[in-house]
Order: C-alpha cells, then sequence, then structure tokens
C-alpha cells in the first residue's frame, strides 16, 4: 500500500493501475514505456493542468457537442486510468466507444472483453466496437481496422494516439481531438485540437464541459481556438518553467 501522504501518491497510484492492466493482459508491454514517457512530460509540466490545457479541453468538448458522429476510440492505457470517464463521455455524447489496440491478440481481446463483463452494468446502453473490416487508408498496422461507426464518425477523440494513425485519420477528413502530455509528438502537431494533459485530469474537465457549454458558447469557443498557437505556447510555458527552477 502507498501510503496518502506520500509527496507522490497520485504518480505512484497511476503507475498501479498500470502495472495492474498490464498483468491482467489489457495493456502492452510497450503501454508501459509510453507511460513513461508521459511521466517525464509531466513533470516538466508541474503534473496540473495549465491554462493552455484547460483551453484545449474547453475547444474539445465544444467540438464533440457540434458533432454529428463522434466516436472515442480507446486503447489499454487509457482503459486503465480513465474507463469511467470515456464511459461518462460516451452516455453524454450518445456515442460509441472504439477499442483500438496496436498490439492487438487474442489474449487481449479476451482480457478487455473479461474487463467490460465485469462492468458490465456501467456499460449498460452503450455500443462497443472491436475494430471491423473497415480499412483507414495510409495506415500499415493493424490499428487501420475499424468499424463502421468509427469509418463514418465525423470526430474522433483519440487519447494517447500514436502519429501514423492520427496522420491518417486527418487524412481522412476526420477531427481529431488528442490527449497526449507531449506537445512535440506527431500525434500532438496534426490533430486538429491537443489536449497538453494528464489522461485523468483532463478527462473529468472535458465531461464537466460537454455538460455545461451551451452550442452557442461551443461556436464561440471553436471560432478563436488555434491548435499551433496552443501549442507553441504550451512550450514556451514549458521552457519557461524550467528555466525558473531552482533546485
Ligand atoms: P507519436 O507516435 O505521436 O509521434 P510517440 O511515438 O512519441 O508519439 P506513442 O508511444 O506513440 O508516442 O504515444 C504515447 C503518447 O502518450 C506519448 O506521447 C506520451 O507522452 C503520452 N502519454 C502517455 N501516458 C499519458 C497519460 N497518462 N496522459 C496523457 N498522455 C500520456
Ligand atoms: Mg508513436
Amino acid at each position: 500500500m502507498i501510503p496518502k501522504s506520500h509527496p507522490r501518491y497520485e504518480s505512484l497510484m497511476k503507475r498501479e493501475k498500470i502495472i495492474e492492466f498490464f498483468e491482467r493482459g489489457i495493456l502492452a508491454k510497450a503501454g508501459l514505456i509510453a507511460h513513461g514517457r508521459g511521466e517525464a512530460f509531466d513533470y516538466i509540466i508541474g503534473e496540473r493542468t495549465t491554462e493552455y490545457a484547460l483551453k484545449s479541453i474547453k475547444a474539445a468538448a465544444s467540438l464533440l457537442i457540434l458533432s454529428k458522429k463522434p466516436v472515442i476510440s480507446v486503447n489499454g492505457n487509457t482503459i486503465a486510468l480513465a474507463f469511467n470517464h470515456v464511459i461518462e463521455l460516451s452516455k453524454l455524447l450518445n456515442c460509441p466507444i472504439e477499442v483500438n489496440l496496436f498490439y492487438k491478440t487474442e489474449e487481449r481481446l479476451r482480457a478487455i472483453k473479461k474487463f467490460f463483463d465485469e462492468n458490465k452494468e456501467e456499460l449498460e446502453g452503450i455500443k462497443i466496437n472491436f475494430g471491423g473490416s473497415y480499412i483507414i487508408p495510409n495506415l500499415e498496422s493493424n490499428r487501420r481496422f475499424v468499424s463502421e461507426d468509427f469509418y463514418y464518425s465525423d470526430t474522433v477523440l483519440v487519447p494517447l494516439e500514436d502519429g501514423d494513425r492520427a496522420e491518417a485519420l486527418i487524412k481522412m477528413g476526420k477531427k481529431v481531438i488528442t490527449i497526449d502530455l507531449n506537445p512535440l509528438s506527431r500525434t500532438s502537431r496534426v490533430s486538429t485540437i491537443t489536449i497538453v494533459d494528464e489522461i485523468t485530469r483532463a478527462m473529468p474537465l472535458l465531461v464537466r464541459y460537454v455538460k455545461t457549454l451551451s452550442r452557442k458558447e461551443a461556436e464561440d469557443i471553436l471560432k478563436s481556438y488555434d491548435n499551433k498557437k496552443n501549442l507553441e505556447d504550451i512550450l514556451k510555458y514549458m521552457s519557461e518553467r524550467l528555466a525558473k527552477l531552482k533546485l
């Protein structure tokens, strides 16, 4: 047990979750590495939601509210860390969840289905797709196989996405919302809206704004949002924060 007073309590609890889901077979080995990369960037950000992240969260909520056919795409890390929030968002938007795995094996799919089965009450009424026979063009990996819902969606929320796939989705004409602590990743740079924040901090805020923004407010927020400018502001914030830090 990690004591609550531990200075790195939150971070260690997330690690425990990641390890637990790895051991259950839901998360791939590479997911452990991806988490570590995220942690490093979170250290530099200061492990809090910045004003820039908040701006992109509001823009993301706005885009989701105004979209006709949104979809939430999840991988092992997202299931491990933020599944409750994904469920809440999916219910609010009345949108399907797509399970999309980089390392897709029968074993992993089985482990994920078992986990969903254990949580079937919360999942009631939600459509969950495990990919399908529709193909994302310009993509080599297994992740190109998607469901009909995903294929015809207009906006996809894809937390912790891979650069290749984010790029291919944009080429398909989709609006892509991502959550990624690394503002320099290809995913961050190509996405329509990039939330540079930790997924467990960003998701409850995203849910809150989807609940509270009106369509008119959403339209106004989107009009003034500039993703490239936001990413540049975050990079500036990170470098200034580092320059000011004293040991
Ligand atoms: P890209 O493929 O976009 O160029 P990458 O190859 O550097 O990025 P991936 O391993 O494909 O990185 O994606 C994992 C991304 O998810 C990393 O950029 C990492 O910072 C981010 N990440 C990991 N854990 C979290 C988390 N808990 N919250 C937010 N972001 C996270
Ligand atoms: Mg990648």
